[in-house]
């Protein structure tokens, strides 16, 4: 098969409808959703384009599911996400080129991407039946204390366009084994992943209204009303914080249980002590995975002044080498940008900074032609004014700038509202810890370009967000504590 037949062909074999009650139907007022290549600037196909009305059918699913998903046998449910996770296994080629298509990210990375969420379906198959309770007498004697943990309930989740799979993994895979249903709205340019994983949950036998997914050019219209309906006991989001922070002001509304996974400006700190080799390559990945599109992107390198130069030099020589081009192509490592607003916003940050002095050691322009190409750029001299200090770039620069002491760079790296992960390198073990603890985010890479992984708690601070996804934590985001006081008659 051809390599544009087996593009065609993955794209075909994927529900473009919505997955509602467990069976796939048109949006109620017929709109159709454009789906594109972002390498290629054509149109992939066309989705199913939601309206509010959509949305609460979705909802309407989701509720009536709700009180037998909740007493399913806790090991079922997790049978379910293993088999889930087989399945996706088995198709990782498929699924990753799917993946590529819709989002532009290299072929390698999309196979990463769906082996990491199918991943979160293993875990959380694991911990389904790992839901425990408690059993106490009370302090004073004679009563008793039972502790049981129950799902939330019905939970929209709502997830970007950066990682269309994992994103909605790390929330489907808590919600399915805790018991709650749920409407997911996957990021309006890359719907496929999600409907494609409905389908094979579908497959794997979870009953009909478990997990509905409604896709929309209208997000905000379609998932207000469902947050005011009243019915929906949970919110999961993931993406910006702008976004984040209306969501909240309308769950407040409802009190709802909230989860947001949000934005970061993440500081990757190399000192002088630190391996310089072994630093490169965690920055390597940690700029330039997912082209630079991840919350945990290092968005600001500060490096001692002992290590600078040979730091940016052979960083510099490695960010240069990368091949660029459309994902699907062998060897690629820097995929096109998924649209030109994305293109624009990192061109106009590299231009400010070298507008106030910013000196380009390499890269620093778009590619000529078709496809939303940014090259890999790597700048210093980067005066403390310019913006790509402040705000996620979302691209393949990284800004390089020195520092004395770990006091000042502790000062440097903590001076933002964000606060999802920093990373760290250094040879010396007390500092690695000390800074560690005095890095304000929510992780931290030590000697460790990635810190992604199902079996931990992934989460940001401050600005970043609220909650964990993962780790054992993962499934309390869709669980109450219920306490039943019980009064206990002494033998007569
Ligand atoms: P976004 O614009 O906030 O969109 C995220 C999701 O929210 C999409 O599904 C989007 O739908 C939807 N949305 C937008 N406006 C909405 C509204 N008014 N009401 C309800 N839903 C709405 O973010 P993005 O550009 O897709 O993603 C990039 C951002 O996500 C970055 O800031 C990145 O750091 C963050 N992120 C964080 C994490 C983490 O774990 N902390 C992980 C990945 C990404 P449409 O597609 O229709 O706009």
């Amino acid at each position: 098969m051809s390599i544009a037949a087996g593009e065609t062909a993955v794209v075909d074999g994927v529900g473009k409808d919505l997955y509602i009650g467990g069976a796939w139907r048109p949006a109620a007022e017929g709109k159709r959703l454009p789906v594109y290549d972002p390498s290629t600037e054509r149109e992939l196909c066309s989705v199913a384009d939601a309206s509010p009305a959509d949305g609460i059918a979705a909802l309407d699913a989701a509720v009536a599911a709700q009180p037998s998903w909740a007493a399913y046998p806790p090991r079922e449910r997790g049978e379910i996400l293993r088999r889930s996770y087989e399945l996706i296994s088995e198709r990782v080629d498929e699924l990753a080129l799917l993946m590529t298509l819709e989002m532009g990210k290299p072929l390698a990375e999309s196979r990463g991407e769906v082996a990491y969420a199918a991943d979160f379906f293993r875990w959380f198959a694991e911990e389904a039946v790992r839901i425990d309770g408690g059993y106490a007498v009370a302090p004073k004697g004679g009563g008793r204390f039972l502790v049981a943990r129950q799902p939330v309930g019905p939970s929209i989740l709502i997830t970007p366009w950066n990682f269309p799979m994992a994103m909605g993994t790390r929330k489907i895979g808590p919600a399915i084994a805790a018991g709650c249903t749920s409407v997911i709205k996957p990021a309006a340019q890359t719907p496929l992943s999600m409907l494609a994983l409905a389908g094979i949950l579908a497959e794997a036998g979870l009953p009909d209204g478990v997990v509905n997914v409604v896709t929309t050019s209208d997000s905000g219209g379609v998932v207000e009303p469902m947050i005011r309906d009243g019915r929906a006991r949970k919110l999961s989001f993931t993406g910006s914080t702008g976004v984040g922070r209306k969501l909240l002001e309308q769950c407040a509304d409802q009190v709802l249980r909230t989860s947001m996974e949000l934005g970061g400006n993440a500081p990757f700190i190399v000192f002088d002590d630190a391996d310089v080799d072994a630093a490169v390559d965690g920055a390597m990945l940690a700029k330039l995975r997912n082209i630079g599109e991840a919350c945990t992107a290092a968005n600001r390198f500060y490096v001692q002044s002992g290590v600078a130069e040979e730091f940016t030099r052979k960083f510099a020589e490695r960010m240069e080498a990368q091949p660029i081009g459309r994902g699907t192509e062998e060897g690629v490592v820097i995929g096109p940008l998924i649209d030109s607003a994305a293109v624009d916003k990192v061109t106009t940050l590299v231009d400010d900074a070298v507008e106030r002095g910013a000196v380009v050691r390499t890269g620093g322009s778009t590619i000529d032609g078709t496809g939303h190409y940014y090259r890999p750029t790597v700048l210093t001299d980067i005066p403390a004014d310019a913006r790509i200090v402040s705000e996620e770039i979302f691209g393949p620069v990284a800004p390089i700038s020195t520092f004395e002491t770990e006091q000042e760079v502790l000062g440097r790296a903590n001076n933002t509202p964000y606060g999802l992960v920093s990373y760290l390198y250094t040879g010396d073990f007390d500092r690695a810890l000390r800074v560690s603890e005095a890095l304000e985010a929510g992780m931290v890479g030590l000697n460790q370009g990635i810190v992604s992984n199902p079996a931990a708690p992934f989460g940001g601070i401050k600005h970043s967000g609220i909650g964990r996804e993962g780790g054992t934590v993962g499934i309390d985001e869709f669980l109450e504590t219920k306490y039943v006081a019980i009064g206990l008659r002494e033998q007569p």
